[in-house]
Formats: structure tokens, C-alpha cells, sequence
């Protein structure tokens, strides 16, 4: 590393970054992003991300999750004039026998034409659903997802938008909104879903927090040869040795980036500070 090059804050330091949301998100991006880069961060009031996709739907997403987190981000820049968008998306897959929630972060920054992206991947969360014929049984349901920390959406059936009660984050309110879709002509069921957004969230908030501080990570790689944040990842190399048999295993023994800017080409070893697998995850000792 040249050590001539600008420090990464000096890009960043004291500039004024929109983080587009609506989901009080910026409780936890912007304390890592303040601290980490020096930006001064701000959160529009105005600002409908739901445009972009709802998880209940009734809003579909448009494009990949990076584009929508993109999209969102250009929707701050626009607002507000500033020069850097800050956005994040989640997604909810089944993952094995769980689910999994991936959440993306990304930063454009127009001045110096760079967007960067950082993530996280996690088991952690409490997505579930399910269809109840009684207050009882909601508030069973309800317990077991972590119920009121974690808010609820309650509705008739999963193409229902009439009835709907998003963000309900109190037995009273859970309690009313069951009976009233109850009561409906013709009904004997409700459909009581987990609330994934952000703010009725805790859970995948922290998974916004590890993506933010992956971004971070990101940002601070930087080429070797013109200096500019934030390599690229292109692919992960397997061939770490066993620390038992010494032979070279699928466990990754280093990661390639590229520059956006000069597209130089590098590969950092032993990403995962380790430098010799264990040989229970090797496939010559432990087949
Ligand atoms: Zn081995
Ligand atoms: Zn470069």
C-alpha cells in the first residue's frame, strides 16, 4: 500500500449523506457510518419507501434487492440534493429446515462516481404465519414470535388489503383485530403474519447493523495500486490446508477483488484470519 494515498475519512469526512428510509433504520446504520467515515447523516421525513416493495406485498418489489436498494438511494439523492444515498433492503428465503435473512446496504456516492455494497447473512430471525380461529390462539402464535418487541401484521388471507392491521404491537390492539376479521361473513379464520419492517423488527435490525458494518469493511478495502475504497468482490478460492493432513481443502484459503476505478485485481489470503482448517471440515479426515 502506497502510504501517500488520502486517509479513507477524508473522503468522507463532514459530508452531508441521506440514508432513505422510513423505518427509523438510521438508529442503527448512522452511530457506524458517523463514526466509521465521518459522514454527518440525515433522514428525510418526506421520504415513501414503500413505493419500492412492501413485505406484506401489497406493494411488489421491483427489480433484484440490489436494485431496489439502489433505487431507494437515488429516491434520497433526489429529495435532497446531496451527493451521497445511503439505502438498505432485507429478504426473507427458506434456508434448510429455517429461513434465513439476507440485508444488503449500499452507498453511492455521486461526486466520486463510487457505490459500494456491503451484507449479512443471518439464521437469526422470526418470520412466521399463521392462520388462527381464535383470540387464543393468536396470542399463542404471538408469544412464540417474540410478540410485542416484535410487531404483527393481522389480515383476512394473504391476498387481503382491506382488512389488513399492520405494525399491531399490543394485545389490545391484536385482540381487536382478530375479532373484527373473525366476525366477517362467511369467515372463521385469520391470518396472523410477523411485521418484517425494520422498526417492529429488533431481530432483523441487528442484521441491518452487521450489513452496515460489513459496508463499512467494504469501504475501508481498498487498491493497492490508485488507493480507491472499497474493492469488489469477484469470487471466494477454495484450497485452505488441513492443520492434520496438510492436503488442501474446499474451505477458502483466499478472496479476489477488483478496483472499480483502475480494475486491478487482487486476492487477500486467509480472509478468515485462519490459516489451516480444523480437520472435522476437512474432506480427506473427515469424509
Ligand atoms: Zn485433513
Ligand atoms: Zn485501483
Amino acid at each position: 500500500m502506497n502510504d501517500n494515498f488520502p486517509s479513507i475519512t477524508s473522503y468522507f469526512k463532514d459530508r452531508s449523506a441521506v440514508i432513505a428510509n422510513k423505518h427509523s433504520k438510521e438508529r442503527v446504520m448512522a452511530p457506524i457510518l458517523e463514526e466509521a467515515l465521518g459522514l454527518k447523516i440525515i433522514v428525510p421525513k418526506e421520504i415513501d419507501t414503500d413505493q419500492f416493495g412492501t413485505f406484506t406485498l401489497d406493494i411488489p418489489r421491483k427489480g433484484s434487492q440490489l436494485d431496489a436498494a439502489r433505487n431507494k438511494a437515488q429516491e434520497g439523492i433526489r429529495l435532497t440534493g446531496l451527493d451521497i444515498g445511503i439505502a438498505s433492503e432485507g429478504t426473507f428465503a427458506p434456508y434448510g429446515f429455517t429461513n434465513a435473512n439476507t440485508e444488503i446496504v449500499i452507498l453511492i456516492d455521486l461526486k466520486n462516481n463510487w457505490e459500494f455494497v456491503g451484507g449479512n447473512k443471518s439464521l437469526q430471525t422470526n418470520i412466521a404465519e399463521t392462520n388462527a380461529s381464535s383470540v387464543e390462539e393468536a396470542l399463542i402464535f404471538a408469544r412464540q414470535v417474540g410478540f410485542p418487541e416484535h410487531g404483527l401484521v393481522v389480515r383476512k388471507n394473504k391476498s387481503d388489503t382491506k382488512y389488513m392491521q399492520k405494525g399491531i404491537t399490543s394485545k389490545i390492539k391484536l385482540k381487536e383485530a382478530v375479532e373484527k376479521i373473525l366476525k366477517l361473513p362467511l369467515n372463521n379464520k385469520v391470518l396472523i403474519e410477523t411485521d418484517m419492517r425494520a422498526h417492529l423488527n429488533p431481530t432483523r435490525m441487528e442484521v441491518i447493523q452487521a450489513a452496515t458494518l460489513d459496508l463499512v469493511q467494504t469501504i475501508k478495502r481498498r487498491c493497492m495500486e490508485c488507493g480507491t475504497p472499497g474493492m469488489k468482490y469477484i469470487k471466494s478460492n477454495p484450497g485452505l490446508p488441513c492443520s492434520l493432513c496438510g492436503l488442501k481443502t474446499d474451505n477458502t484459503l483466499s478472496i479476489t477483488y477488483e478496483c472499480q476505478s483502475c480494475h486491478t485485481v487482487s486476492d487477500e489470503m486467509y480472509p478468515y484470519g485462519i490459516k489451516a482448517c480444523d480437520p472435522a471440515n476437512c474432506q480427506w479426515c473427515n469424509p
